[in-house]
């Protein structure tokens, strides 16, 4: 009895993923690889700035990318860490010769990689902002342009997590929220200038149990994790990495959407009243 394979249009596909050490990253890397993307991982283990969501230099990315790679080659997949700092135009330029050469080509490229402070913007040191801004907004910006001749050739796509602080104000994150409303206009404006060769998309998450939300978000707020959820969220339940993760397939498969921002909130963004 012959096993039919379902064939998708990412079957050969070569992905990047930055921040996939990460949980939504890995979330996406992982359903990538289940369309049939092979996945190089882009990642760290030490920030050289102590403005992060684990309020130290540390942040295991590429370490913790490892367990990645096992479980997407358990899915039949070929998956690889570089440890790339996204900030950094050398290693980034390292990380898209690197995958090109031992992947042979390059089709779709995720800008994940983010961190988070909670900081008013009175009390906020310039280092802050530039940390925050460098890598949300000016990382996906480096990698992007090192990666746009690749994805040309191949006619691919770019998709950049953004998040709902793409399109609000919060009290205590206008560093991380302009970070975010960066990531859309350039969204927009690339979608622009790459085409007709590249789409280029974002996914707009909601909340996510993640370290962003473990370790800062919640212990600024006056109650648990889970009351955030009941009175913010209309559908009552947070949203995934997986969800994430079956956007980014949709959009890589789709030729026709370009220039989108999908946000994946449960509501959280109509529920004003
Ligand atoms: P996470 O901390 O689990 O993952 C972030 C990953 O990015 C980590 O592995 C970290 O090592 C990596 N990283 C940080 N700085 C880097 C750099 N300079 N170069 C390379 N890698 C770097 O956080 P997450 O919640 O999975 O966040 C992923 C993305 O989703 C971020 O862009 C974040 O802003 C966005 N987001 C998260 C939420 C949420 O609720 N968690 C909501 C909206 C948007």
């Amino acid at each position: 009895m012959s096993i039919m394979v379902e064939r998708t249009s990412l079957d050969g596909a070569v992905s990047i993923v930055t921040g996939a050490g990460g949980d939504i990253g890995s979330g996406i890397a992982t359903e990538l690889a289940s369309a049939g993307s092979d996945i190089v991982i882009a990642d760290v283990d030490v920030l050289e700035t102590a403005y992060n969501q684990q309020s130290s230099q540390e942040v295991s990315g590429a370490t913790r990318a490892q367990a990645v790679v096992e479980q997407i080659e358990d899915q039949g997949q070929r998956a690889h860490v570089v440890e790339c700092n996204v900030t950094k135009p050398e290693q980034v330029d390292a990380l898209i010769d690197e995958t090109v050469s031992e992947f042979g080509g390059l089709d779709l490229l995720v800008n994940n990689a983010g961190i988070i402070t909670v900081t008013p913007v009175e009390e906020m040191a310039a280092d802050e902002w530039d940390s925050i801004m460098d890598v949300n907004a000016k990382g996906v910006f480096l990698v992007s342009k090192a990666a746009i001749p690749h994805l040309r050739e191949s006619e691919g796509s770019i998709i950049n997590t953004a998040s709902i602080a793409g399109d609000i104000g919060a009290a205590g994150l206008g560093h991380y929220c302009a970070s975010k409303h960066a990531v859309l206009g350039l969204t927009k404006s690339l979608s622009l200038e790459l085409a007709p060769d590249v789409t280029v998309n974002a996914i707009c998450p909601g909340i996510v149990q993640t370290p962003m939300w473990e370790d800062v978000l919640t212990p600024e707020l006056e109650e648990s994790y889970e009351e955030t959820i009941e009175r913010v969220i209309p559908m009552g339940r947070d949203q995934t990495p997986d969800d994430m993760g079956r956007l980014a397939v949709f959009l890589a498969e789709n030729r026709n959407i370009t220039g989108q921002a999908v946000t994946v909130d449960g509501g959280i963004l109509q529920n004003v009243i």
